[in-house]
C-alpha cells in the first residue's frame, strides 16, 4: 500500500492528539508513516506506534528546530522526492497550513486546507471541506504532484491499531533561504488544567454578551465543571476580556468538539465559521431572534446569567 505521511505534532515529545487522529486517518488511506521533526523522540514513539505509524522519519537535528516552519517544508520535500509517498497530511493548525503551503510550492504539488474527511475514490484522494462559512460542502482532489492535505483537528476519532514505527533517521541541508528566520525566543503561556482549545471535546465560548472580563469566570466555572476548553468571539476579544489565542473564529482558530456551547455570542457568519462543525452546538442567548439559533442543536433563551451558573450547578450534583 502506498506511504501516507504524517507529519507529527507535538510539543518537545508530547504528540498532540491531532496527530493521532491523521494517523488513524491515514490507515484508511494507505500506510502511515509519521514524520518526528524536533527533539523528545523517546517520548514520541511508543505512541506512534499505538496509532499505526509503520515507519518514522526521524529528524532531530537542532537545525532544524531552531528555525521556523521553512525547515519542515524542506524536510517533507525531501522526503517527497525520496519516499514518493501518495500523500502528505498536515494538522490545520496555524504552523501546519504554512508548512503545507510552502511544500506545496516546493515540490509543484496541490494543496487542500482544513479537510474534514478524506477518502479513496478509486486511486483519488477526495478530501471533503466545508466553505463559505459552511454554507456549502465541497469534494476536491489534487491533480499536480502529491497531495498535500491539512485536516481539521477533531475530524476523526483517533483509534489504536499497533504498527512497528520503523524508525528511519533523516536529514537535510537547508538552503540559505531557510535560515532567514529563526526563533530567538519562546513566551510560553502559562497552562492551566484545561485542555487545549482545538483539542477539547467540549468547548464552551463567551461573547460580548458575558459582558467583562470578570464574567468570564462565570463561563469558565461551567468549563471546569465539564472538564472544557473556554473560547470566546471576537467582540470579547477585541475588549480585552479574553486572550487572543482563545479566539474562536474565521480569524480565530477553529473547533470541532463533541459539543460546543455559546454563550452571549450572536452567531455571527465569521463566528460560525470556527465551530460549526462540532458535534452538538448548544446556544444560550437572551434574544430568541439570535442568528446562533439556526444551527444550534438545543437552544435555550435566557440569561446566561441565570442559565448557565444553574447548569454548573446542576452538574456539579452528578
Ligand atoms: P454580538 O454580535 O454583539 O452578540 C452578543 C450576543 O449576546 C447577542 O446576540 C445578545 O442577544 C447576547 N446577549 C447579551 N447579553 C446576554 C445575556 N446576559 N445572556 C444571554 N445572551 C446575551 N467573530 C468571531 O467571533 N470570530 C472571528 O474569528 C471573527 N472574525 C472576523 C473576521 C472579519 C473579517 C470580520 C469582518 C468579522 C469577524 N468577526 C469574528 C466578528 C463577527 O462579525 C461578529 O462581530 C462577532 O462574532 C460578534 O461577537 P458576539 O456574538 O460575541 O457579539
Amino acid at each position: 500500500m502506498a506511504e501516507i505521511l504524517v507529519l507529527v505534532d507535538h510539543a518537545d515529545g508530547a504528540v498532540k492528539k491531532v496527530t493521532l487522529e491523521l494517523l488513524t486517518k491515514a490507515r484508511e488511506l494507505g500506510t502511515p508513516a509519521a514524520v518526528f521533526i524536533g527533539s523528545g523522540y523517546d517520548e514520541a514513539k511508543d505512541k506512534l506506534a499505538e496509532y499505526g505509524a509503520a515507519k518514522v522519519y526521524v529528524a532531530q537535528d537542532p537545525e532544524l528546530t531552531g528555525y521556523v516552519v521553512a525547515p519542515k517544508a524542506e524536510l517533507l520535500a525531501k522526503l517527497i522526492a525520496e519516499a514518493q509517498p501518495a500523500a502528505v497530511l498536515v494538522p490545520a493548525t496555524a504552523e501546519g497550513k504554512e508548512v503545507a503551503g510552502r511544500l506545496a510550492i516546493k515540490t509543484d504539488s496541490g494543496v487542500i486546507t482544513d479537510a474534514g474527511d478524506l477518502r479513496l475514490d478509486g486511486d483519488r484522494l477526495v478530501a471533503e471541506q466545508s466553505i463559505f462559512g459552511g454554507s456549502s460542502i465541497v469534494h476536491s482532489a489534487v491533480t499536480t504532484g502529491t497531495p498535500i492535505i491539512t485536516m481539521r483537528p477533531n475530524s476523526t476519532p483517533p483509534a489504536a491499531a499497533p504498527a512497528a514505527a520503523e524508525r528511519v533517521e533523516v536529514s537535510v541541508e537547508l538552503s540559505d533561504a531557510a535560515k532567514l528566520a529563526k526563533v530567538v525566543n519562546r513566551v510560553v503561556v502559562p497552562k492551566g488544567d484545561r485542555p487545549e482549545l482545538t483539542e477539547a471535546a467540549v468547548v464552551i465560548s463567551g461573547g460580548r454578551g458575558v459582558g467583562s472580563a470578570e464574567n468570564f469566570s462565570v463561563i469558565e466555572a461551567l468549563a471546569d465543571q465539564l472538564g472544557a476548553a473556554v473560547g470566546a468571539s471576537r467582540a470579547a476579544v477585541d475588549s480585552g476580556w479574553y486572550p487572543h489565542q482563545s479566539q474562536v473564529g474565521q480569524t480565530g482558530k477553529t473547533v470541532s468538539p463533541q459539543l460546543y456551547i455559546a454563550a452571549g455570542i450572536s452567531g455571527a457568519i465569521q463566528h460560525r465559521a470556527g465551530m460549526q462543525t462540532s458535534k452538538t452546538i448548544v446556544a444560550v442567548n437572551k434574544d430568541p431572534e439570535a442568528p446562533i439559533f439556526e444551527l444550534v442543536d438545543y437552544g435555550v433563551v435566557g440569561d446566561l446569567f441565570k442559565v448557565i451558573p444553574q447548569l454548573t450547578e446542576e452538574i456539579a450534583k452528578r
